[in-house]
């Protein structure tokens, strides 16, 4: 078994395990291999990468060692189609359910502070008050206040009524 570090032509960069180095060519040859973040096919290998290779420890007959190869080799697609749909799985989520689940996050384990965010945001950064989460709202002056003195924060999208429960 052999893993190379793989690069797509958009950057992404993932995992291919194959069986050894000419399934990978081959693989590449006859445009298996796609990214599993964008699909997209034009696929290589990093530089410079040390490929892991997992080594047998017994030494098989050239009969073996035959179906062995043929073994991996299909073990290795099936890993890959594996790892590609578990990834994507990652990627395909509801973004009603992620904006509510972060509004339950910042609800339940931030501090609410109102109208007194702003002045809690800057006493933090200047550190005057303890780091902590906390939530309110702000002005659309202070908001500005907060981009010129390059203060980070972060603005909740809101959710319609018609996401509501
Ligand atoms: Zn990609």
């Amino acid at each position: 078994m052999i893993i190379f570090e793989l690069q797509c032509e958009a950057g992404h960069r993932f995992e291919g395990w194959f069986g050894d180095s000419q399934d990978y060519e081959q693989q590449k040859q006859q445009g298996l291999l796609t990214c599993p973040m964008c699909d997209g096919h034009n696929v290589s290998k990093m530089p410079g990468v040390v490929p892991f290779i997992k080594k047998s420890t017994r030494q098989p007959s050239s009969e073996q060692q035959q179906q062995i190869e043929t073994k991996s080799k299909s073990d290795s697609k099936a890993i890959n189609k594996k790892r590609r749909r578990r990834r994507k799985q990652e990627v395909n989520v509801d973004p009603v359910v992620l904006l509510k689940t972060l509004h339950h996050h910042v609800r339940t384990k931030f501090e609410n502070v109102g109208s007194r965010f702003y002045d809690e945001v800057v006493k933090m950064h200047r550190g005057e008050s303890p780091k902590r989460g906390i939530y309110g709202h702000v002005t659309h002056e202070q908001q500005e206040k907060l981009d010129e003195q390059e203060i980070p924060y972060a603005t909740l999208p809101k959710l319609g009524p018609e996401f509501e429960n």
